[in-house]
């Protein structure tokens, strides 16, 4: 379900908290990913990017603070001024909007690639095997890899099974993709296939939040660049601006380790 209403930004956190028992992870983490836009995240290891994204996503629950994807209240409903958590149906409503893709592309090994893009779509979605299959097939042509419908995911290489994870999440059709360092786990000669898919996915219009450490990737293709450390935002903006004259010591500091 969409909002209709369009000048809402695709994502809004607003001070979102989450601890792990007495581990204080995201400590406010204020944000806005508009429509349409690229966000690239990045942060050292440990600063909660993934948990920001798992809270997007309702892989984790926020403590306080308020996150919202395309106006909706993720995970809970407000009443009268109270919050209530959303049932496991509701919250399979917002979540099956929102695609993910992970660092370890977590494809089911013993079905083929068109198997694991039909997957979602037939048993969520109720649509007909046929009708997801074809969808199927214009997602492998759009990710280069129309000819590896009936291989397994043994058979392929990890920047192939990555963008098999990419057109599976695309096929439920979401309003907004997160990526949590889609090329990290890639040997380096794979990693150019991928950013590609991603680079013209953002061409067309995918509103997407990416975890990387591509920062030629978050320099080209991000609208936006947001520095994380300690589980708060230290610093965001426009990406050149950032990469050549960060504002703050922290970031400059993460930045000076990369080159
Ligand atoms: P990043 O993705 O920026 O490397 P993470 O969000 O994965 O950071 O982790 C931030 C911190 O939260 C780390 O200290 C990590 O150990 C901790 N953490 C993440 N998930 C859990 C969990 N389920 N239980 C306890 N601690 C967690
Ligand atoms: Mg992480």
């Amino acid at each position: 379900m969409t909002t209709a209403d369009t000048t809402v930004p695709m994502v809004v956190a607003d001070q979102v908290c989450k601890n792990f028992g007495a581990l204080n992870v995201l400590t406010g983490v204020t944000l806005e990913v508009q429509r349409g836009e690229v966000a690239c995240l990045i942060g050292p290891s440990g600063s909660g990017k993934s948990t920001f994204l798992r809270c997007v996503n309702h892989l984790e629950k926020v403590n306080a603070g308020r996150l919202t994807v395309d106006g909706e209240l993720i995970g809970y409903r407000e009443r009268g001024g109270k919050l209530y958590e959303l049932s496991p149906k509701e919250a399979g409503r917002q979540r099956r909007d929102i695609g993910m893709v992970f660092q370890h592309f977590n494809l089911f090994p013993h079905r083929t690639v068109l198997e694991n893009i039909i997957e979602a779509p037939v048993l969520v979605k109720g649509q007909s095997k046929a009708q997801a299959s074809e969808r199927a097939l214009d997602l492998l042509t759009q990710v280069g890899l129309r000819a590896k419908a009936d291989a397994y995911p043994a058979q392929l290489s990890g920047g192939q099974q990555q963008r098999v994870a990419i057109a599976r999440a695309l096929a439920m059709d979401p309003k907004l993709m997160l990526f949590d360092e889609p090329t990290s786990a890639l040997d380096p000669e794979l990693v150019g296939d991928v950013l590609e898919v991603m680079r013209s996915l953002a061409k067309d219009g995918m509103t997407m939040l990416v975890v990387t450490h591509e920062m030629g990737f978050a320099r080209e293709v991000a609208d936006q660049l947001v520095f994380m450390d300690g589980g708060v935002v230290v610093e965001k903006g426009d990406p050149r601006e950032i990469l050549s004259n960060p504002q703050h010591e922290r970031t400059q500091s993460f930045l000076s380790k990369l080159l």
